[in-house]
C-alpha cells in the first residue's frame, strides 16, 4: 500500500520536474533569441542533458533498490534459518495454511512428528484431516470455524490426536496465529505443532498420583533429609488428628508412642540405611494421646547425586484390623450358642497340653461328655428349647471346673473337657462323676423342669495316647463304651481303668454313706509291756461294717478316704469314739493307761489337728495323758518344720506322740532327735522276719538302739510268734503289739483285766 503510494508520488514528482524542465527550458531558449540553427543545436543538447540526468537518476534508484533487496533477502534467509533451527531445537513442526489458495504447508519436522515424509501429509486440509482422531474432529472444526469467523488475532492453541505411521495416535499441541489481509479478512494461518504425548502421559500419571495421594486411606508423611515433615496427605490428618499447619516443619518423633525401646528404632534405621526401606508394625500416638498400631512402610528417596533427599512413610491404622482379627479369632474358636471354645480351640489346647505333659512328665485327661437322648428334647420341644438346654448344660458344667480345665462344645450335644492336671484315673473318674451328678438336678427352662443325663468317655494322656488324634479317638471309643454299657455313666479308654475307677467312685459314695449311716466301727488292739507282759494300752483301728461285703479292713478304704477328703471326718469320728471309750473304761475302773489313735498324713499336713484334738478332749473330758496319737514317719518327714511345730503344740496339750510304721520312710536322725515324740512303732515288716532274717534282726536291733539313745520307747508291731516276743525282749524292746497278744476287737469283746499297772 505505502509502496504503491511512494511509487506514485515519485512518478508524479518526476513528471512535474520533467514537465517544468521542458516548459522552462524551452521558454529560456526562446528568451535567448537564438537563431534557428543555434536553437536546433541547443534543443539537441538539452535533450541529451535530459536523457543524461534521467539516466543518472534511474541508475541511482535502481542501484539502491537492488541493494536494499539483496539486504532484505539476506536478512530473510538468516531469519528463516534461525526460525528453522529454533523449531528444530524445540522439536516443533511448522504449518502454514494459505487461506486464499487453500494450500497447507508442513515443515519436514512436522511430518516427522508423525513418522511421515512431508508429501505423505498432503498439501490440503482435507488430506490432513484424514490423520485426525475421529473423536477430535468435531472440536477441531468448531474451534477453527469460530476463529475464522471472528478473525481473531489472539494466539491460537489447540490439542488433538494425530495418527502416527505406527498406527497409534499422538497428542499434538498446535499453537499459531491468524493473519489478516488489508481488509481484515483472514488470509493466512500459521503456527507450530509439538508432540506432547509423553508430557500428557506424565501429567496424567502425576494427576493420578496426586489423586491417589489425596484419596488414599493410608496416611502419607514426607520428611526431608533433616527429618522435618514437609508434606502430609488428608488421610494422615484423619488418622493422627494433626492438621498440615500443626505438623509441617515438625519432627516425626512427635508421633512416638513410647512403646518401643531404642533397639526397635535402631533396627529400623539400620534397615533404612542398608536397604533404603523398612516396613513393620509400629505403635504411634494420636494428637488426642491415644496409642494405636500402624503398619508402616518407609522409603528413602535419593537425589540425582545419590544423597538422601527425603523419607516417605506410608502407614495404615491397623487398630480396627487388630480388633476385627481378635473378633474373628474369637468367632473362629468359639461356639456361638454356648460361647464355649469350639472343637478347633479344644483340639489346639489338647495338643498343647499333650506336649506339656510329655515335656514335663505329668498327666492329664480328656473327657467327652455326650448328653443322653438329647434328640428327644429337640423332637418333642423344638430346637429352640434344645438350644436353651445346651446353653444351660454348658453353664452348669462350667461351674464345676477347676484351674487348668477347658470345657468346649464340640458340636451337637457333645462337650469336651480337658483337664490338664489329672494325676490318676480316680481323679478323672471323680471329676466325671461330679459332672454326672451336677446334671442330675433338673433344668428350669420355659417354665418347666427338664431332665437330662450324660455319658462320659475318658482318655488319659500321655499314657493312653501320644498325639492329639489318638487322644480324641480314644475318648470317642471310651464314650461309645459308656453309651453301650447303659448310659448315664462314664468309661475309660482302657477297660481295666473303667472298672477300677468305677469301683473307687462307688466306694467313695458308699463310704460317705457309711459315715452318715453309722457303718463305721472302732476295734481296739491291745498293746503290751514286753518286760512285764502286762496290757498297757490299746490302739484304736477303724473298720467298715459294709452291709453286703461285711467287715472291710481300713487298708481298703483309708486311701480312698484320703483321696476324696473323707479322711478328716473319719479320723475325727474315730478320735471321738476312742476318747469316749477310754473315758468309759476309766470310769469303769480299768487300769488302762492310754488309747492310741491313728492320724492320717493328709490330716496331719493341714496343721489344725491340735485344735481338733483339744476340742475332742474338752468334749469327752479325757485326760490328755491317756491319749496317744500315731503319726506316720512320712507324714512327719514330708514337711519337717511344720511337723515339728504341730507336734510341739500337740505335746503341749499333754498328749503322747508315737511315730507309726517306723523304718518304712526316710527319717533324718537330726530331725528325729528334736521331735517331741515319745515312742517309735517298729513296722511289722521288720518284725515278721524275726528272729531268723538277718536283715530284719539287724534293723530291729539298730532301731531299738537308736530309739533308746534318743530316749524314746520302742514298740514292735505285728508280733505273731512267741519266739518273736522272746527275741524282742532280749533286744530290749519296750512294748509289743500283734495277734500273739490279741487281734483288734470291738471294745466289749476286749479282755482288759483288772490291771493297775503304771507305765
Ligand atoms: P497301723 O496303725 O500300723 O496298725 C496296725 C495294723 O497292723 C492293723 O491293721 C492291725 O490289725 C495290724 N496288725 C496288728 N497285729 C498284727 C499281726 O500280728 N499280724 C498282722 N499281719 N497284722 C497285725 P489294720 O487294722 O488293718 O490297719 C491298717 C492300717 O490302717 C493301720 O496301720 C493304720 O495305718 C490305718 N488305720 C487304721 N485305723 C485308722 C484310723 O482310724 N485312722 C487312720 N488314719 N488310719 C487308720
Ligand atoms: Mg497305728
Ligand atoms: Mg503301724
Amino acid at each position: 500500500m505505502s509502496i504503491r503510494h511512494d511509487a506514485l508520488r515519485l512518478t508524479l514528482m518526476y513528471m512535474l520536474a520533467a514537465g517544468v524542465w521542458i516548459f522552462f527550458s524551452d521558454g529560456l531558449l526562446v528568451a535567448l533569441g537564438l537563431s534557428a540553427q543555434q536553437m536546433e543545436r541547443a534543443q539537441l543538447l538539452k535533450g541529451l542533458c535530459f536523457v543524461l540526468l534521467t539516466s543518472v537518476l534511474l541508475y541511482g534508484i535502481l542501484h539502491s533498490h537492488w541493494r536494499l533487496q539483496r539486504r532484505i533477502r539476506r536478512a530473510l534467509g538468516a531469519s528463516e534459518e534461525r526460525l528453522s533451527l529454533a523449531l528444530d531445537a524445540a522439536e516443533d513442526g511448522l504449518w502454514d495454511w494459505d487461506l486464499r489458495t487453500r494450500e497447507l504447508f508442513f515443515s519436514p519436522r512436522y511430518s516427522a512428528l508423525l513418522g511421515l515424509q512431508p508429501e505423505e501429509l498432503g498439501g490440503t486440509r482435507e488430506a490432513w484431516l484424514q490423520h485426525l482422531h475421529p473423536d477430535d474432529h468435531a472440536h477441531y472444526r468448531q474451534t477453527i470455524a469460530e476463529l475464522l469467523r471472528s478473525a481473531s488475532q489472539e494466539p491460537y492453541e489447540n490439542t488433538y490426536r494425530l495418527r502416527h505411521r505406527d498406527g497409534n495416535y499422538r497428542w499434538i499441541q498446535s499453537r499459531g496465529r491468524l493473519l489478516l489481509d488489508a481488509k481484515g479478512r483472514p488470509e493466512r494461518f500459521i503456527g507450530t505443532a509439538s508432540d506432547i504425548t509423553q508430557r500428557r502421559a506424565d501429567e496424567d500419571s502425576l494427576r493420578q498420583a496426586a489423586a491417589v495421594f489425596d484419596a488414599t486411606q493410608e496416611g502419607v508423611l514426607v520428611s526431608d533429609a533433616a527429618q522435618r515433615i514437609v508434606h502430609i496427605n488428608p488421610a494422615f490428618s484423619r488418622i493422627t488428628g494433626y492438621s498440615a499447619t500443626e505438623i509441617l516443619g515438625q519432627q516425626p518423633n512427635l508421633l512416638k508412642s513410647g512403646r518401643h525401646d531404642d533397639t526397635f528404632y535402631r533396627t529400623m534405621w539400620h534397615a533404612l540405611q542398608s536397604r533404603g526401606a523398612w516396613s513393620g508394625e509400629i505403635w504411634n500416638r494420636r494428637k488426642n494421646g491415644e496409642i494405636y498400631p500402624q503398619w508402616q512402610c518407609i522409603r528413602v528417596i535419593h537425589d540425582e547425586k545419590g544423597a538422601i533427599s527425603h523419607y516417605v512413610a506410608v502407614f495404615s491404622d491397623i487398630s480396627a484390623l487388630k480388633r476385627s482379627q481378635r473378633e474373628l479369632d474369637y468367632l473362629a474358636h468359639h461356639d456361638p450358642l454356648s460361647n464355649l471354645p469350639n472343637r478347633l480351640l479344644f483340639t489346639e489346647r489338647v495338643e498343647h497340653a499333650l506336649e506339656r505333659a510329655q515335656r514335663e512328665q505329668h498327666h492329664g485327661a480328656v473327657l467327652l461328655i455326650d448328653l443322653d437322648h438329647f434328640k428327644h428334647i429337640n423332637e418333642s420341644l423344638g430346637h429352640n428349647v434344645g438350644d436353651l438346654l445346651l446353653k444351660a448344660v454348658g453353664e452348669r458344667l462350667k461351674e464345676h471346673l477347676g484351674k487348668g480345665m477347658t470345657l468346649a462344645r464340640l458340636g451337637g450335644d457333645e462337650f469336651g473337657l480337658l483337664c490338664e492336671d489329672c494325676s490318676n484315673a480316680e481323679q478323672a473318674a471323680d471329676l466325671a462323676q461330679q459332672l454326672l451328678d451336677c446334671l442330675s438336678t433338673p433344668f428350669q427352662l420355659i417354665g418347666q423342669e427338664l431332665f437330662i443325663a450324660a455319658s462320659i468317655g475318658i482318655s488319659l494322656f500321655p499314657g493312653d495316647a501320644q498325639n492329639v488324634e489318638q487322644v480324641l479317638r480314644n475318648v470317642d471309643s471310651a464314650l461309645f463304651k459308656a453309651k453301650s454299657s447303659g448310659r448315664e455313666g462314664f468309661a475309660f479308654y482302657a477297660l481295666e481303668l473303667t472298672e477300677y475307677a468305677r469301683q473307687r467312685v462307688e466306694l467313695v459314695s458308699a463310704l460317705r454313706h457309711a459315715l452318715e449311716g453309722n457303718e463305721l466301727r472302732v476295734h481296739y488292739q491291745p498293746l503290751h509291756c514286753l518286760s512285764s507282759g502286762r496290757l498297757i494300752g490299746v490302739e484304736a483301728l477303724v473298720r467298715w461294717q459294709h452291709p453286703q461285703r461285711g467287715l472291710v479292713p481300713p487298708g481298703e478304704f483309708i486311701p480312698i478316704a484320703e483321696d476324696s477328703g473323707l479322711i478328716g471326718a473319719i479320723d475325727a469320728w474315730v478320735l471321738a469314739q476312742a476318747c469316749q471309750q477310754m473315758v468309759a473304761w476309766k470310769t469303769a475302773g480299768y487300769a488302762l493307761l492310754f488309747v492310741a489313735v491313728n492320724v492320717s498324713s493328709r490330716l496331719f499336713s493341714r496343721g489344725e489337728l491340735d485344735k481338733r484334738v483339744a476340742q475332742v478332749l474338752a468334749d469327752t473330758g479325757l485326760d490328755p495323758a491317756c491319749l496317744e496319737l500315731e503319726v506316720t514317719e512320712s507324714a512327719v518327714m514330708d514337711d519337717p518344720d511344720a511337723a515339728q511345730a504341730l507336734l510341739e503344740r500337740l505335746r503341749d496339750l499333754g498328749i503322747r506322740l508315737a511315730i507309726d510304721d517306723f523304718g518304712t520312710g526316710y527319717s533324718s536322725l537330726a530331725r528325729l532327735k528334736r521331735l517331741p515324740v515319745h515312742k517309735l512303732k517298729l513296722d511289722q515288716s521288720f518284725v515278721c522276719g524275726l528272729p531268723h532274717d538277718k536283715d530284719d534282726v539287724a534293723i530291729t536291733r539298730a532301731v531299738i538302739a537308736l530309739g533308746h539313745s534318743l530316749e524314746l520307747k520302742i514298740l514292735a508291731e505285728g508280733i505273731e510268734q512267741p519266739e518273736q516276743v522272746d527275741f524282742l525282749r532280749q533286744l530290749g524292746c519296750d512294748y509289743a503289739q500283734g495277734y500273739h497278744f490279741g487281734r483288734p476287737q470291738p471294745a466289749e469283746l476286749l479282755n482288759l483285766g483288772p490291771c493297775t499297772h503304771k507305765r
